[in-house]
């Protein structure tokens, strides 16, 4: 695979995570993001090394292993590198356990859930970017790494703490938004932590005035594309919550909600991560709709009951 080039400074390598590579100017790159494994890593530093480009610094937008699973291969292969990435989600790099930690309800994780789509090599955090200490929707900083002055912007709800990268009309958006057929992939119901939070950085992007917006999986859309595909996003977000406001139709517990709402859609998963993520997801969806008055949480009995109201 081969760097496809946005800008005259900025490109993105496409696979299952599309990495952003800004070229510094004098040889050196900022890499937006590693990857889930050192196998993408690899071929990152392969493409890297074709271009001619000695990676700096690795921005990293959110704690997600496939985001960040490649830093600490290309932190061994280049000592001198310096990541950054928003105190919250630097918390999560640094301390990698923390992803299985959260989706096993706080516990021990299982081994189910010790596997490279949840649990990334842990790495350091050189750079905490201390104006993000809370980051929200649409705010926006120029800041100076690797001697190139690019803005970052906050892109919560998909992950607490998330940013995206503005530089030379290029948004590399990370998980602020997925290429349509990434919907289709994860059943029409994309991870989310926030629900209106993903939505309002939905709206976000849209009002952004760049010519290129790289998902972090998925199709890179134009300007002209753009308004499309972050509709297709809104659909699924707001699709996924009708799902669940449906699947409440009944009182039930959080596993018996997923298993309603993965049974409405037909949508089967893969193993044990995959259905972590999945539940987690349906979980902020729960927690909107309470935010709505549309949903309660309480304990029955011997059971943590959903319902509706
Ligand atoms: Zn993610």
């Amino acid at each position: 695979m081969t760097l496809q080039q946005l800008s005259g400074r900025v490109a993105y390598l496409p696979g299952a995570n599309n990495l952003g590579v800004i070229a510094t100017g004098d040889g050196g790159a900022i890499i937006v993001d590693s990857g889930i494994d050192k196998d993408a890593a690899r071929g990152l530093k392969k493409a890297l090394v074709a271009a001619g480009l000695t990676p700096r610094a690795i921005i990293s937008t959110h704690h997600h292993a496939d985001h960040v699973g490649g830093n600490a291969f290309l932190l061994k292969q280049y000592p001198e590198l310096q990541v950054y990435a928003t105190p919250f989600e630097a918390a999560l790099i640094q301390h990698p356990l923390l992803e299985p930690i959260y989706l096993s309800g706080g516990a021990c994780p299982p081994a189910a859930l010790r596997g490279k789509w949840v649990l990334a090599p842990g790495s350091p955090v050189h750079h905490l970017l201390d104006d993000w200490l809370t980051v929200t929707v649409g705010m926006r900083r120029t800041t100076t790494i690797a001697g190139v002055e690019l803005e970052l912007i906050g892109l919560p709800g998909h992950s607490p703490a998330q940013i995206g990268v503005l530089v030379d009309s290029v948004c590399l958006a990370a998980d602020g938004f997925f290429g349509p057929a990434v919907l289709a992939k994860h059943g029409g119901v994309p991870y989310t932590h926030d629900v209106a939070a993903q939505l309002a950085s939905l709206v976000a992007l849209a009002s952004l005035e760049v010519d290129w917006f790289v998902p972090g999986h998925g199709a890179v859309a134009t300007r002209a594309e753009i308004g499309e595909h972050l509709a297709a996003n809104e659909v699924a977000v707001r699709g996924a919550s009708d799902l669940v406001r449906a699947a409440l139709n009944e009182a039930g517990d959080l596993a018996t909600i997923t298993s309603r709402v993965l049974g409405m859609i037909g949508h089967s998963l893969a193993g044990v991560a995959q259905y972590a993520i999945f539940s987690g997801a349906v979980g902020a969806h729960l927690t909107y709709l309470e935010q709505q008055g549309e949903a309660r949480l309480e304990l029955i009995d011997t059971r943590l009951i959903w319902a509706a109201g």
